[in-house]
């Protein structure tokens, strides 16, 4: 048989040959080295059969940065942690042990819970085991054998992966572990030059909450240590920057399971809030938005119209009403939608923009919450237009300048995705051609670079998603940007047009923060609770010296109203008030005592050096800010 090698050339091989057999073919360093064979996008264990004809890629452990070479690692990697733990904890059972993005996992049962200080212990049996020296073992057996050999060793789970598999069952060996897995592997343990368990969860079997809690250890891999060294430095910098620690920390905010996903915001997180609505109002009715109010609850009955019932039932809240029921809305649409049609419209009203910031309730699945970042108290800065076909380039490209001028703002860069229809899709394949195409042109006229996202539009029509990478390069996504041809029909909206017909307008969705939950949990991230001086919550702290200057303090605090100014006059010591003031990340900070006049402040402004200014030129001063 022939396999084709990546610079087109044939490689020669008896039948029935595998990866590892043509890396030998092609010499022993490669196969000494090879991990993995790649194949038209996929991945595929050494010890394989190739198929005639076959394209084949052999990676090796000095592709230390490619995302499969790194995925046969870790996988690996999480079958020692599997036979680790297997050792240490005798009676423990497994489940499932997948490679992830930046790791692994493996989810145990164990006999008695086990605490974070146990990850130490583990780490270390792993360690052992890459001493020792592993080779992993692949083998093809019948279904029936490998759920005797499961079943024997009361490894009730893997019975039930075996009872589920669809396709031929594969084993791997290695060491005194024998684990169900589709693989690949590498060959041995040689390549794995670094390990590191990152944390301990709790994880419902097949993620499903009604199934028993079981145990997962996180895990890292990698075949170099600088490599891991580099990635534990970028995980302390977000640990140090996450917002729900910060959120405690500056007084913003908390979650509480006394409303589950839905946070109470604190007075100093209200300030953030704030402003950032006076920003959306400020900017919506700079741009011809005008605000409206829609209810909360609705009839099934409107959202059995608008789509959502089929396709959202399940996230959404519901109340029972006299004889009916009323859910809890989880998007603005409907109540927009109804508000156009409570009366008559002509072309001369559009494009008509109703904007709402309003409560959206989201039922998500419990485990799924995250700080900020996943709630089911959603504020979107929602947005609907009402457009005729002519008028939708226009409206786009106005939402991608809004966007353009928001994410700015933030120091934040947008990468643009095309979302195209999905498989449950409302609508013809030609309506959807039509606003496909319509987002498409209105992306490359405005000369901006995008993905495409096959299949991932929303139910009623296409979308662009905005996404934002932050100073840590992590992306969010945030805004959308939704063309809909299809919830105003179902609405049985309508405009006169200038021909004197009935027409059914066209409907663009907008969110550009997306949640301002979410947004605001990504902006504590971005600026490590170091917001910029228009946003803080406390933009000036002053600091009287003695009990003598806090007059002095107080007054110049009423000088500087116009800001948010706080006094700190406890009796702490000034270094203290000064620290304190720094962890609060407050942007300017004043020390008034006996050196100082309304003539020379001692100014201290953040992550910065103390300076002497007159009244008059701190005022000159903030004004920059
Ligand atoms: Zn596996
Ligand atoms: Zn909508």
């Amino acid at each position: 048989m022939k396999v084709v090698l990546p610079d087109n050339s044939e490689l020669e091989l008896p039948d029935g040959a595998t990866g590892l057999d043509a890396a030998r073919a092609i010499g022993p360093k490669l196969a000494e080295q090879a991990v993995l064979v790649r194949s038209n996008g996929n991945i595929q264990d050494l010890r394989a059969p190739l198929e005639e004809g076959q394209e084949i890629q052999i990676l090796t452990s000095r592709d230390t940065h490619d995302p499969d070479a790194l995925y046969v690692l870790r996988h690996s990697t999480a079958h020692l942690l599997a036979e680790a733990v297997r050792r240490l904890y005798p009676g423990t059972k497994i489940a499932i042990g997948p490679p992830i993005e930046n790791g692994f996992y493996y989810d145990f049962e164990f006999p008695e819970p086990i605490g974070e200080e146990a990850l130490e212990r583990i780490e270390e049996e792993i360690r052992r085991e890459l001493a020792e020296g592993r080779s992993w073992n692949r083998e093809e057996i019948a279904a029936e054998e490998a759920r005797r050999y499961f079943a024997d060793q009361g490894e009730d789970y893997k019975v039930e992966l075996v009872d589920t598999a669809d396709g031929p069952i594969t084993l791997y060996t290695q060491g005194e572990f024998t684990d169900l897995c589709r693989g690949p592997h590498l060959q041995d343990s040689k390549p794995i030059k670094a390990v590191k368990l990152t944390g301990l969860a709790g994880a419902y079997w097949r993620g499903d909450e009604h199934n028993k809690q079981l145990t997962r250890i996180y895990g890292t891999a990698f075949y170099d240590q600088a490599d891991l060294d580099a990635y534990l430095e970028a995980l302390e910098q977000a640990r140090a920057r996450d917002h729900r620690r910060l959120g405690v920390q500056l007084d913003l905010f908390h979650l509480s399971d006394h409303a589950p996903g839905m946070p109470f915001w604190h007075p100093k997180g209200m300030v953030i809030w704030n402003a950032l609505e006076d920003l959306r109002r400020r900017e919506n009715l700079k741009r011809g938005y005008v605000e409206v109010k829609t209810p909360l609850l609705y009839d099934v009955a409107t959202w059995v119209t608008s789509g959502h019932w089929d396709k959202f039932k399940d996230e959404m809240f519901l109340v029972p009403y006299s004889d009916r029921e009323l859910g809890l809305k989880p998007m603005n649409c409907p109540g927009h939608m109804l508000l156009f049609g409570s009366g008559l419209r002509s072309y001369r009203d559009l494009p008509l923009r109703y904007a709402e910031s309003s409560t959206l309730h989201r039922n998500e699945r419990a485990g799924t919450l995250h700080g900020l970042l996943r709630v089911q108290h959603v504020t979107q800065d929602d947005a609907h237009m009402f457009v005729t076909p002519e008028q939708i380039e226009e409206e786009i490209f106005g939402c991608l300048d809004f966007a353009a001028y928001l994410y700015d703002l933030f120091g934040m860069e947008a990468r643009f995705e095309l979302s195209t229809r999905p498989e449950n899709k409302l609508g013809t394949d030609e309506e959807w051609d039509f606003t496909e195409a319509a987002l498409r042109n209105a992306l490359e006229r405005r000369g901006i670079e995008y993905t495409v996202n096959e299949g991932d539009g929303a139910f009623y029509g296409p979308k662009i998603d905005l996404h934002m990478t932050d100073v840590l390069g992590r992306s969010w996504q945030m805004g959308t940007i939704q063309l809909d041809s299809q919830m105003p029909a179902r609405f049985g909206l309508s405009y006169m047009g200038e021909d004197n017909a009935e027409h059914t307008p066209y409907v663009i969705h907008r969110a550009l923060f997306g949640s301002l939950e979410r947004f605001i949990g990504i902006l504590i991230e971005h600026y490590a609770g170091a917001f910029p001086f228009w946003l803080a919550p406390v933009q000036i702290r002053v600091i009287p010296i003695g009990e003598a200057h806090r007059e002095a303090a107080h007054r110049l605090a009423d000088e500087l109203g116009t800001y948010r100014v706080e006094v700190d006059e406890r009796n702490e010591t000034v270094g203290k008030r000064i620290r304190e003031a720094e962890v609060e990340k407050i942007p300017v900070v004043i020390l008034y005592g006996e050196k100082e006049s309304d003539e020379a402040l001692a100014v201290r402004e953040r992550g910065g050096e103390q300076s002497t200014r007159s009244l008059s030129e701190l005022r000159e001063y903030l004004a920059t800010l």
